[in-house]
């Protein structure tokens, strides 16, 4: 569909949901890397380098976000954009989220016009180049205008 297809990395451990995300970001032509196990979803962020990451939060053996800290405190996936997907709605747990290294966060059952101009704009704002190409513009809390929220609001 694209030469270069763009590869996220769905981190889900529940399989309606997995073929639901599955299906349709395939049919727009990413490709796509999944695993339900967050330990695995670890060592398949380092050896893959996607460009974007879906972690579920409530997962079998380490939460997503424990996985999210983990791989925002390691320099090969620091920088790599990770949405939160999560039926867990309530605002504690976005902030949550946002405290534990995730980009954004998105409620199910997913909106998916929202859902993906989500990811359409995390995969168009930080392209797949060099390991570094991006560190610059991923520092800046600008760039992120819920993370902003959280950081500069009532909480
Ligand atoms: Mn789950």
């Amino acid at each position: 569909m694209v030469p270069c297809p763009k590869r996220i990395l769905i981190v889900e451990d529940n399989k309606v949901d997995v073929r639901l995300l599955k299906d349709i970001l395939e049919s727009r032509g990413y490709e796509i890397l999944l695993t339900g196990d967050g330990v695995e979803a670890i060592d398949l962020a380092f050896v893959s380098l996607p460009d974007l990451i879906l972690m579920d939060i409530q997962l079998p053996g380490i939460s997503g976000l424990e996985v999210t800290r983990r791989l925002r405190s390691d320099k090969r996936s620091r920088r790599i954009p990770i949405i939160a997907v999560t039926a867990f709605a309530m605002g504690w747990h976005e902030r949550e989220a946002l405290d534990s290294g995730c980009d954004a966060y998105i409620s199910k059952p997913i909106a998916m016009q929202g859902f993906l101009s989500t990811v359409e704009s995390f995969l168009s704002r930080f392209p797949h180049e060099s390991p570094t190409a991006s560190l610059n513009s991923r520092s800046s809390v600008n760039e992120y205008p819920w993370r902003r929220d959280h950081r500069f609001g009532s909480a």
